[in-house]
This record gives structure tokens, C-alpha cells and sequence, in this order.
């Protein structure tokens, strides 16, 4: 029996990863579930789990929900969170949403706990403090994100041969196609409205744009130790393949499924067994009979050509790209901002970044900081 901390247990992951325990009782029980708002779904969760510890965002919350279930510890805020990520368990998995989840992330390997890491925007400003120091601290950082799952299983049995390229798959999201001038135009509505997956608002808004293959691109460096040279992102908009790698000898190999998130958050949360479950595999004679593959546009997709930008400049310049980006992420789901100023803000703060010297938990949550009131200032002059 493992016992789990879910962080972000309301969300779009944080949902279906309490699907797979409900349907695997005997292999899994839940030790602490943590909420942002959404606290009538987490007091649901908390009656049908039973977790030692619940956290929310705000402390009004946590004392109405410390009212209804005794049995359970109540915390809240940011603390609270890092209470959570080091409580006992067995593992650790972090499905909270942006750079609130870095901390967890930190402290949960800090306290020696495995962790099913979702939250990519951890490794994204992160990477160069977390992967050496769960190496150091002995634990498993295991990729939810489906093309890092699929990467991640391409690469079991192949240690120390040589990888020509990671071939990291990318959706197109709903507007693949579309020119400069149509992008312009795209309102949040129609944004969020991603072809073959359901997920999260902000992770919805970074497809669209295709931040979200961006930011993978700066996950998989960190994840695999590849550098950005050798990732080549593929659009297959059928989200059948979900990554590959080619090795030395022009051999490649893919992870293919159905688009269902529930099968890599399973192989995290199992490993290194697998969870058998109903679900069919792909259908070769249906949904996934076409397999089709497309270059990238970066000239129209410029987020794309950004992240890869700040990878290879380093240091801090990917943690100025995911904070900037979450800001304006949410003005652009507010109407406040167009579809392309994101990407043109995006540009103009990296353009400008002077990057900081130190590389740990405090310098980067002050570059995050900072990256934020610029952007929201550069909005503002729009
Ligand atoms: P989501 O927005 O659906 O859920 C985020 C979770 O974080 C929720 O439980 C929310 O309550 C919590 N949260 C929000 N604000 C908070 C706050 N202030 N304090 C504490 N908790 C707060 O997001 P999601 O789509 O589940 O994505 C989670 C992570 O997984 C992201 O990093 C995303 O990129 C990654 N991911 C998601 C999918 C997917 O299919 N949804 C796929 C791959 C990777
Ligand atoms: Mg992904």
C-alpha cells in the first residue's frame, strides 16, 4: 500500500489521479490532498479519502473545512503547502498549477520523497537546482507530463547508449493553421477549446499558443540531460504518439496510447510496475489509423522559438519566460491583453533580462518576482 500526497488534488490531474485511487483502493491511499478555491470539491474529497492532512489557499477556508472534519489537520497558504510536500509518504505527487509548485517540489525531495511531478513549470525555472539535488538526495523524480512519461519509457532498458534526438510531440493545439493575422484575432473562448485534451486553464492557453511545447522542450533538457540542440518537436495532431527517441543507429522508438492522462499518471504512481486497467489501447483502425507529422511554424508560433531561446541562453532567462508567461496568461484570460501580445511582451522582457548570479530557491523566486511586475507594467503600456 502506498500512501500519496496530492498536491493540487482539485485539479484537471489532481482529479484523475484520485480516479486511479478510487479504482486501485488496495494499491493506494490518499495522505494529504491541497486545494487553491475550489473548496467544496476538496471537502467532498476529504469525506471520501480520509487524508491525515487538507490544505487551502486562504485561512478562512481551512477553518470552515477544519469545522466539518475533525479527523483531518487543517492548513493553509504557502506553508501549509510545504508542510504538505514534506509530511510522511511514499510519494509526493505534485499536480498543483505554475511556479507554486517549485517549493513543494524542493522540500518534498529535501524530506527524501519520490515524487510524480506534473508541474512542469518546476523544471522549467527550476531544473538546475532540482536535478542535481534529487540525484543527491537519492529520489525518483517521475514525469507525469505524457510526452515525458512516453520519453521517460523510451529510454528504460537503453542506459548508456547513445540518443541522437528526442522527438517530443506536440498537438498543434486548436489554432495549427492559422496565420499571423487570424491569431490576432483568437478571443480566450476560443482559445480554451483544445482539440484532444482537457486540462487546466492556463495549461489550455499555453497550447494555443504553444507555450506549453516550449516550456516541454525546457522540461525534457532537465528531465533527460539532453540539450535543446538534439529536441525536435513534431506536431502529429492526432496525440496518438506521445514523444520518441532516436538513437545512434537511426533506430526509433515511441510510446504510442490514446490521449488520456490517466495512463502516465498511472505509470508515475506504479512504477516501475504498471497499473492494469480497462481502458482499450489506441484504435489502428479508427481514431489512430492516420498518423501524420508536421514541422512546427516558428515564424507563427513564436513562443516556440522564444523558449527554445531561453534554454540556450541559461541561467535565468527560463525563469523570466514561465513567470512573465503565467502573468500574462491570466490577463489574456481576462481580456486585457490580445492573443500575440503575449508572445511580443514574452520577447521584450527577455531581450532585457540581465541575468542573476545565483541559482537557488531565493534567486529564483526573486527573478520570478520581477519577471511578473514587468510584464504586468509592459501590459499596461500596450
Ligand atoms: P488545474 O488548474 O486544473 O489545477 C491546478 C491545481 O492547483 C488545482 O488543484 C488548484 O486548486 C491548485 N491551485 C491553484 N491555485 C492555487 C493556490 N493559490 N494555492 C494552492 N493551490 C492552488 O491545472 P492542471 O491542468 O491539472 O495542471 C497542473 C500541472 O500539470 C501544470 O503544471 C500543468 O502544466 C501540468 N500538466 C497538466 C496536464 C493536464 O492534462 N491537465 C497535462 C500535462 C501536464
Ligand atoms: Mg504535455
Amino acid at each position: 500500500m502506498k500512501t500519496l500526497t496530492l498536491l493540487g488534488s482539485t485539479g484537471s490531474i489532481g482529479t484523475q489521479c484520485l480516479d486511479i485511487v478510487r479504482k486501485n483502493r488496495e494499491e493506494y491511499r490518499v495522505g494529504a490532498l491541497t486545494c487553491g478555491s475550489n473548496v467544496e470539491l476538496l471537502s467532498r474529497q476529504i469525506e471520501e479519502f480520509a487524508p491525515e492532512l487538507a490544505v487551502t489557499a486562504r485561512a478562512e477556508d481551512a477553518a470552515a473545512l477544519a469545522k466539518k472534519h475533525p479527523r483531518t489537520q487543517l492548513a493553509w497558504g504557502r506553508d501549509g503547502l510545504i508542510a504538505a510536500a514534506r509530511a510522511d509518504c511514499d510519494m509526493v505527487v505534485n499536480a498543483l498549477m505554475g511556479l507554486r509548485g517549485l517549493a513543494p517540489t524542493y522540500n518534498a525531495i529535501m524530506a527524501g520523497h519520490d515524487v510524480a511531478l506534473a508541474n512542469k513549470e518546476t523544471l522549467v525555472a527550476g531544473g538546475q537546482l532540482i536535478m542535481p539535488l534529487a540525484r543527491e538526495r537519492g529520489v525518483r523524480l517521475l514525469p507525469v507530463d505524457s510526452e515525458h512519461s512516453a520519453i521517460f519509457q523510451c529510454l528504460e532498458g537503453n542506459e548508456g547508449r547513445q540518443v541522437r534526438k528526442i522527438l517530443l510531440t506536440a498537438s498543434g493545439g486548436p489554432f495549427r493553421g492559422f496565420s499571423r493575422a487570424q491569431l490576432a484575432k483568437v478571443t480566450p473562448a476560443q482559445a480554451l477549446k483544445h482539440p484532444n485534451w482537457s486540462m487546466g486553464q492556463k495549461i489550455t492557453i499555453d497550447s494555443a499558443t504553444m507555450m506549453n511545447k516550449g516550456l516541454e522542450v525546457i522540461e525534457a533538457r532537465w528531465l533527460f540531460d539532453v540539450p535543446a540542440e538534439k529536441i525536435e518537436v513534431l506536431v502529429h495532431p492526432q496525440s496518438i504518439l506521445h514523444s520518441a527517441v532516436e538513437f545512434c543507429d537511426g533506430a526509433v522508438i515511441g510510446q504510442l496510447g490514446r490521449p488520456d492522462m490517466r495512463i502516465p499518471i498511472s505509470f508515475a504512481l506504479a512504477y516501475p510496475k504498471r497499473l492494469a486497467s480497462d481502458e482499450p489501447g489506441p484504435d489502428f483502425f479508427g481514431a489512430a489509423a492516420q498518423l501524420t507529422f508536421e514541422k512546427p511554424d516558428t515564424e507563427v508560433f513564436r513562443c516556440l522559438k522564444l523558449a527554445f531561446a531561453a534554454i540556450k541562453a541559461g541561467g535565468t532567462y527560463p525563469v523570466v519566460l514561465n513567470g512573465a508567461n503565467e502573468v500574462l496568461v491570466e490577463l489574456f484570460l481576462a481580456g486585457k491583453i490580445g492573443f500575440l501580445a503575449i508572445e511580443e511582451i514574452l520577447d521584450r522582457l527577455l531581450a532585457k533580462h540581465v541575468p542573476a548570479e545565483g541559482t537557488d530557491l531565493a534567486d529564483i523566486l526573486a527573478v520570478d518576482e520581477k519577471a511578473r511586475r514587468d510584464a504586468r507594467a509592459e501590459a499596461l503600456l500596450l
